[in-house]
């Protein structure tokens, strides 16, 4: 049984008291569900974050991370920092710091080792670019990606790790992937976990889809069979659609 996880990805969004108020606003609302619930905050917002849902069933989540302890890295911030707020998750390889901060394969493959030592779970994103599937190259290139961010990593730690597969054109665009589309990649994933990892890790590891997703379109999303929660950005910044995305 794998339980869903519904995740908002906040982006470089909200101030402390705009995510306190909307942790307080949600808080009550969501605590009937039978899934997951994460916020994914900006750094700033953690702290706080984590307070205002002591108690609740929100768990909390990074944006990224570093792969060292410590050391001579301006502007970063490592597992042990984020191991000493209480992170429950750290998004790992999302697009946008792929495309923008040099986010390589490599260091995805490095922060998960980094995040699992220090008990926090990653959410690995993964997706192609629409010229990409144009080309008919989406399955192949989602499964290297898939490869090498699970390079090494023991079995035993691989239940720890979602994989959230982003398709880049239908993020922030307001095109889904149809459900079937997102299945259909999302399948393919799992039999990239079969291959690397064996048939009882393959059925329980969870992925989710990320890109657009809505009130409106979550239960569709939600009933494929492959699909086990979505990691949603512009919708999960109102609270009311997001408690509407938990309880879908
Ligand atoms: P949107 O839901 O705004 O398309 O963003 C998806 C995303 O990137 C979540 O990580």
């Amino acid at each position: 049984m794998r339980i869903p996880i519904i995740a908002g990805n906040w982006k470089m969004h909200k101030t402390i008291k705009e995510a306190v108020e909307f942790v307080e606003n949600i808080k009550d609302r969501v605590k009937g569900t039978d899934v997951e619930v994460v916020l994914c905050t900006p750094y700033t917002l953690l702290q706080s974050v984590k307070e205002a849902t002591k108690g609740t069933n929100i768990k909390i989540a990074a944006q990224n991370m570093h792969w060292e302890e410590n050391g001579a890295f301006t502007g970063e911030v490592s597992p042990l920092m984020l191991n000493e707020i209480g992170v429950d998750y750290c998004v790992i390889g999302h697009s946008e710091r792929r495309q923008y901060f040099n986010e390589t394969d490599e260091t995805v493959n490095k922060k998960v080792h980094t995040a699992l030592k220090y008990g926090i779970k990653p959410i690995i994103c993964v997706g192609e670019t629409l010229e990409q599937r144009e080309n008919g190259e989406t399955n192949t290139f989602v499964k290297s990606q898939v490869v090498k961010a699970f390079k090494d990593i023991e079995s035993k730690k691989v239940l720890d790790i979602v994989i959230a597969y982003e398709p880049i054109w239908a993020i922030g665009t307001g095109k889904t992937a149809t459900s079937e589309e997102a299945n259909e990649v999302i399948y393919q994933i799992r039999e990239v976990i079969k291959e690397l990892y064996g048939e009882d890790i393959y059925t329980e590891i969870r992925i989710q889809y990320g890109g657009s997703v809505k009130p409106n379109n979550i239960e569709e999303i939600m009933n494929q069979e492959d699909i086990d929660g979505a990691l949603v950005g512009g919708a999960s910044l109102k609270s009311d659609d997001f408690v509407e995305l938990v309880n879908f």
